[in-house]
């Protein structure tokens, strides 16, 4: 069996103390590969290797321009291998190929997207108020970037770290999630390929600990850009405060969908559904509260119960499958604990509730789409991350109290409002204390607008120039017109 490895300074290596650990398949939990296991000593070479690429390499001098033609080339591999792709992150994430055949489109879309950003205009110059002076800015990289990825999305998410960290002129070191190794290797591939000197990217696969709080925490390091839990996002947030080193967090969410009795009904419900069982719920942006106008309710509710029991749940290689296993496990109890959490505290099921284990999915790790209505406020499963296909319900009367139930949250990632009162629909998004947000839809996201959260949901954005910017320090430079003595001091 193939055993995926690290890839250090343009060699791929095996991890310094040869552990490895074993790949699966959450469809099946059978294994599907093996990966060198890194250790702290790997990811302190993997720091040399991008240190020596930033200071001295040739990597450090190169132009908007050259790295421009780089990540070109490597979006051109990338849209070439979108099957493969898709197929791999099926295979090792679970979810549908469909929505994988969407993540491998969007990972080409973001680095053709970042590539043409390289070559922009990156500054400004100002009036310095002395005819003599100009004053200008230019957009540096900062350095050595740390860029440590979650499971739900394996190639989107590198994707994302990498592309704005090298078009910026970083040396990035990505961490992907231990569990899913697998596109992130195929990715270093086509990275070699399209011509990136040794130690511009380098790949450390292994566990959070040590593997990726070595890099939060090493002084030579100097950003580390992190999609993660909230509890992970802190340990690297206090790592980071030795060298004080720049931090972006991605973190989760318990986005609030809202819908108004004036919206179009069929458009609402599909959303809804969409919203939270759209990667079998293991998506930040889930839209895990349905905020729902009560004197709908009695309509909605049933349809909605209907429709979330023919939802295909299954392998999803299946072209049929709607929705896959979740990641792992140990995962699924998780999830299995909060709706047990659920009925424990008195909220009633409305559809689902139970883990698959009838026929050929007994051995993956499915669990039914699960909606919950008459959730206490204080239930666990209405305030926090449940990161699987659970719908917590809440109904209102009101606008104002919809949207002070949307915004009753730690969490301030995403939302949306359904209605066909424009005026309304504004107003509601307005006063919603969250960074994504949709009017009529649930989900799409583009590589060219700013992705990332309010509150608890993060620091900092990615995606779109907010995301370039993310990856550089800005420098000012002044510049004397008329040099001369000023004679401040009258004896030189
Ligand atoms: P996690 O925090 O457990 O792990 C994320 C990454 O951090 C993994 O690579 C892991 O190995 C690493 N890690 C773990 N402990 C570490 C430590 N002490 N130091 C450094 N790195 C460490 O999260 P997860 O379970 O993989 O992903 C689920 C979470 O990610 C959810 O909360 C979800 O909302 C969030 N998420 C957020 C976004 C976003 O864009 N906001 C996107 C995807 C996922």
């Amino acid at each position: 069996m193939k055993t995926l490895l690290n890839h250090i300074n343009g060699r791929w290596v095996a991890a310094q103390q040869g552990a490895t650990r074993e790949i699966l398949n959450p469809a099946s939990n059978g294994v599907i590969a093996k990966a060198t296991d890194s250790g702290a000593t790997d990811a302190e070479a993997a720091i040399t290797a991008a240190r020596a690429a930033f200071d001295g390499g040739p990597w450090g001098q190169t132009t908007g321009p050259d790295r421009a033609a780089r990540l070109f080339a490597l979006a051109d591999l990338v849209e070439k291998h979108a099957e493969e792709f898709a197929r791999l992150d099926t295979e090792n994430n679970g979810k549908p190929l469909r929505e994988a055949r969407f993540d491998a489109a969007d990972a080409a879309g973001c680095f053709r997207y970042y590539a043409g950003l390289a070559s922009k205009p990156q500054g400004q110059t100002y009036s310095a108020g002395d005819p003599n002076m100009v004053c200008m800015t230019v957009r540096e990289p900062i350095g050595v970037c740390a860029q440590i990825i979650p499971w739900n999305y394996p190639l989107l998410m590198a994707v994302w770290k990498l592309a704005p960290g090298l078009a910026a002129g970083n040396a990035c070191i990505l961490k992907p999630s231990e569990m899913t190794p697998v596109s992130a290797v195929r990715l270093f591939e086509l990275i070699e390929q399209a011509g990136f000197p040794p130690g511009a990217a380098n790949l450390v696969l292994g566990p959070g600990d040590p593997v990726g709080s070595t890099l939060a925490a090493s002084d030579r390091v100097d950003k580390v850009a992190f999609t993660g839990g909230g509890v992970t996002g802190r340990k690297i947030m206090t790592a980071a405060t030795g060298n004080l080193k720049k931090v972006t967090l991605e973190l989760g969410g318990k986005s609030p969908n809202i819908v108004f009795a004036d919206a179009d009904f069929e458009a609402a419900l599909e959303f809804a559904m969409f919203g939270i069982f759209a990667g079998q719920g293991e998506v930040c942006s889930a839209g895990s509260r349905l905020i729902l106008e009560r004197s709908i309710a009695g309509k909605f509710l049933p349809r909605l119960a209907a429709a979330c029991g023919k939802i295909v749940v299954g392998d999803g290689f299946d072209e049929d499958t709607e929705m896959g296993p979740l990641i792992s496990r140990a995962h699924m109890e998780k999830v299995l604990g909060y709706i047990k959490s659920g009925l424990d505290e008195g909220a009633k099921l409305l559809c689902g509730g139970h883990r698959i284990e009838k026929g050929a999915l007994g051995a993956g790790n499915f669990v039914q789409p699960t909606v919950f209505t008459d959730v206490p406020a204080d239930a666990r499963i209405m305030r926090e991350e449940i990161f699987g296909p659970v719908l917590v319900v809440d109904l209102f009367d009101t606008e104002e109290e919809a949207i002070r139930k949307a915004n009753d949250t730690v969490y301030g990632l995403a939302g949306a409002v359904f209605t066909s009162d424009g005026a309304k629909a504004q107003r509601v998004i307005r006063r919603l204390r969250a960074g994504i947000t949709w009017i009529n839809s649930y989900h799409p996201t583009f590589n060219e607008a700013p992705w990332g959260g309010y509150k608890q949901s993060g620091i900092g954005r990615e995606l779109g120039t907010y995301g370039y910017e993310a990856y550089t320090e800005v420098k000012q430079i002044n510049i004397n017109l008329a040099p001369g003595r000023v004679n401040w001091f009258k004896n030189l």
